[in-house]
């Protein structure tokens, strides 16, 4: 008899452990750890994950497993144990954990289908499976589970002979060609060439086509490009000698476009430097964190790519992490045209289909690469060889919901696991990141200059305080308005940079100031182009955007948006010569229309690009000079202690798009805050002085490096609930943590009230506090368990969004 240990689909802290299930006999051999199954669950079925497969149980009278989901499990061991780590150290329920690393479509309904593998005949199968996936013809999961072909589906799996697939109902297409292939052996073809009458030409050609070509073939390519009849392809079919059949291809998110294959580049002395420690760990197989910290064009991508190199050469796989909003078709390219189709892109712009056909090459180890956003990090590879983060220091890579993970700890997780090196690599690193290397934490590896020493540009910041005392009301300054003539005349390129807010486009008042707020939370409305509505992004509310103030009565309220439309209206009448490219959620909305837009800027259709943040990142075309930043400061004023650090960063990304060629490069940066420091020193490009006086406030307000985060947020509709749940919990905190631990609250979120419920935070600052986590998870159980209309607990360990 055996048992099957099972994390069930329901999120709650009963839950949160597992359930024993007898496996019925018919499935003994099929069910092992990491495959999904449906068990009943008091009155429903419901979906599992089996985590353990034992021979008896401190239970007694076991139900039993319902049916299988899958023939072969979705999660490897190691997978689960990382699902197990996740839940330890994110405070979330293990069924999140197991579900953020596998493909959506694996986790809601999809229809499911058996079929053959490629290259297999349905006449190769057992019986009856032979016929019943004949001619390309796929099984309903269903189906042979009420036909009791499990079993003999999961043998054939195993060698390879048919597969399971998923159709994402609505959403995807099928990408299907028709195929032919010999039904016989070749032999046979010859019999029947020698037997055909002699005016039977045309079935003669195919014939010898496959006498010759013994293999299957895509019909369009016969009729076109062999110029065989189809016709005559259609009779030897029907005599049984060839076999036609739809074959599903991948739906490639490329479009089978070809890359250009690149060599590895022979490295500069920095670079040689650089990437011999990252060999040796690779060779050794040792496990080490690297930062790579090197200036923008200084050729860190080329020793990602030759690190790899080395990876797949030793028969290991390569994990790339790259921050959504660069994963650009620039960055792919590069990754596509070094290793081909060894390389599987995820990233979120691809549907839920073509997301588990790369997640299916990951896994049957098609592929040896994967260069994707952060949920990558869970590329089910069996053997990694290296797992390189670019752009380390960006936020993206921590998970808002559960589980509130961070990629780079779980890098640092499966590289401990598999002894492989970890590469984070950055021009801003992260003050987190950089405080670990100083202490030897951390290896770092530096690349300190462009490639070819070409001067890094230069910068200078314009003060626009003096600009409007001496009459300039534009959003241009004189300096930069007249770089910008310059470089029409030149012919160059300009980039203008207009640093978006916190909190995207609102609805406001021009006369009043009034900004349209939800009814239920306290925050403004998003203004969404589509249909002129207003969203709000918390609880969903939406409303049209009003003709008239409710507060005046004004006709002149409406989209406060990025300012990019602004901006490109007012350029439209100082420089009407110049041609322009807008980018920001309202040009670039399309699939497709990011890189369209690019490209027309890279073919030199226009004169000056005009953007957002996505404009910030991975742009290096030869011809731009000139980098204007129209509005440094906005994001100084965000309640987060990170706000300067990432001033800085961001500075210092966007002047890095200028000078990256032959011609050289110059920066504006216009803001009304000179004399902050991270704007100023993202005027010297200076991060070791940046580092060292944010360091120094960190230190002062006892903050990451120094201190770790934790933060509890409590919500309820009631006011005086909060306050006084959210003073239970720092009174219940403070007495179980050391004098050291600063416990701050209760204190109002910067976000007061979401879908009218309250919001009050509690802040731990600690340095050393073993028992933290169990303290922690003690309070998410005691809220967990109370009343339906209780207040909700969030406990986030590692803070990247202080609201
Ligand atoms: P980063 O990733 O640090 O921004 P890149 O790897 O993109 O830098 O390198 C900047 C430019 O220099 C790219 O155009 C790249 O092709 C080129 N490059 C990198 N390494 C070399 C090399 N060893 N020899 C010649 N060109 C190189
Ligand atoms: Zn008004
Ligand atoms: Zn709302």
């Amino acid at each position: 008899m055996k048992i099957a240990s099972v994390i069930v689909d329901v999120p709650t802290k009963q839950t949160d452990k597992t359930f024993d299930y007898l496996i019925p006999e018919q499935w003994n051999h099929l069910v092992v750890p990491g495959m999904r199954v449906i068990v009943p669950f008091g009155p429903r079925n419901i979906q599992g994950f089996v985590t353990e497969i034992k021979s008896h149980s401190e239970f007694n009278s076991l139900r039993e497993i319902i049916e299988p989901m899958d023939l072969e499990p979705v999660l490897s061991k190691e997978l689960l144990e990382l699902g197990n780590w996740l839940t330890d150290t994110t405070l979330c329920f293990r069924i999140f954990a197991y579900q953020v690393m596998l493909p959506a479509a694996l986790k809601a309904k999809y229809e499911k289908k058996v079929k053959l593998a490629a290259g297999v005949k349905a006449s190769d199968l057992p019986s009856p499976l032979s016929h019943l996936l004949d001619g390309g013809a796929m099984l309903d999961w269903e189906e042979a589970l009420k036909q009791g072909l499990v079993g003999v589906l999961h043998r054939e799996a195993i060698k390879g002979n048919i597969e399971v697939i998923y159709l994402v109902k609505e959403r995807v297409k099928k990408k299907h060609i028709k195929v032919i292939r010999p039904a016989v052996a070749a032999v046979q073809l010859k019999e029947e060439l020698k037997q055909l009458p002699a005016n039977a030409e045309k079935q003669k050609q195919v014939l010898l086509y496959f006498i010759d070509q013994y293999q299957e073939t895509e019909y369009k390519k016969l009729t076109s490009q062999y110029q065989l009849s189809p016709s005559a392809i259609k009779a030897l079919e029907s005599k049984g000698l060839l076999d036609g059949m739809e074959m599903e291809v991948y739906r490639d998110p490329f479009d089978h476009r070809v890359f250009q294959k690149t060599e590895p580049l022979p490295l500069t002395e920095n670079q040689e430097k650089v990437i011999t420690p990252i060999r040796n760990a690779v060779e050794t197989g040792k496990h080490e964190v690297f930062l790579l910290y090197g200036v923008t064009g200084s050729g860190k991508t080329e020793i990602y790519l030759q690190s790899i190199q080395k990876v797949i050469e030793k028969g290991q796989e390569a994990i790339v992490l790259v921050p959504e909003i660069s994963l650009t078709p620039q960055m792919v390219h590069r990754f596509k045209s070094r290793f081909g189709d060894l390389v599987a892109v995820m990233h979120s712009g691809l549907s839920a289909g073509e997301k588990y056909d790369e997640w299916r090459k990951v896994q049957r180890k098609e592929v040896k690469v994967v260069v994707g956003a952060r949920s990558a990090i869970f590329a089910p590879f069996e053997n990694i060889g290296i797992i390189i983060i670019d752009e380390e220091h960006e936020t993206s890579y921590k998970q808002e919901d559960m589980p509130r993970y961070h990629a780079r700890d779980v890098a640092i997780r499966r590289a401990q696991t598999y002894n492989c090196p970890v590469v984070l690599g950055s021009a801003t690193p992260s003050l987190e990141s950089f405080a670990r290397a100083q202490k030897n934490v951390y290896q770092l590896l530096t690349l300190p200059s462009r490639m070819n020493n070409q001067a890094l540009p230069s910068v200078e910041i314009i003060d626009m305080r003096e600009e409007l005392r001496s009459g300039n009301r534009s959003m241009f300054s004189r300096k930069l308005l007249e770089l910008l003539k310059d470089r029409l005349e030149k012919q160059q390129q300009s980039v203008l940079f207009l640093n978006k807010r916190g909190h995207s486009s609102f609805v406001m008042c021009r006369d009043c100031g009034y900004v349209v707020n939800c009814p239920n939370c306290d925050i403004s409305l998003t203004y969404h182009r589509a249909g002129v509505r207003m969203k709000c992004h918390y609880c969903g509310y939406e409303a049209p955007v009003p003709s008239v103030c409710p507060e005046c009565s004004s006709e002149y309220i409406r989209y406060f948006g990025t300012g990019t439309q602004k901006v490109e209206d007012e350029l439209g009448k100082i420089l009407p010569e110049a041609r322009v490219i807008r980018m920001d959620v309202d040009t670039t909305g399309r699939k497709g229309a990011h890189e369209k837009l690019l490209t027309e800027f890279k073919e030199g259709k226009a004169d000056i690009l005009l953007g957002t943040q996505m404009i910030a990142k991975g742009l290096d075309f030869p011809n731009i000079t000139l980098v204007g930043v129209l509005s440094a400061d906005t994001m100084l004023h965000l309640p987060d202690f990170r706000s300067s650090e990432k001033t800085f960063q961001l500075l210092t990304q966007v002047s890095g798009r200028a000078g990256r060629h032959k011609l050289p490069g110059e920066v504006i940066i216009q803001t009304y805050t000179p004399e902050h420091y991270s704007i100023e020193l993202a005027g010297t490009q200076d991060y070791n002085l940046f580092y060292q006086r944010e360091m120094m406030v960190r230190k002062m307000r006892h903050y990451p490096p120094f201190y770790y985060l934790a933060m509890i947020t409590v919500s309820h509709e009631q006011l005086l609930t909060v306050v006084s749940e959210t003073e239970k919990i720092v009174q219940f905190i403070s007495s179980q943590v050391s004098n050291k631990t600063v416990v701050l609250g209760p204190t109002v979120s910067p976000i007061a009230r979401i879908n009218n419920r309250y919001r009050y935070q509690c802040l731990i600052k600690y340095k050393r506090e073993p028992n933290l986590y169990k303290t922690l998870k003690k309070i998410l159980d005691q809220y967990q368990t109370t009343a339906k209309n209780g207040p909700l607990v969030s406990i986030d360990v590692n803070p990247f969004i202080m609201m």
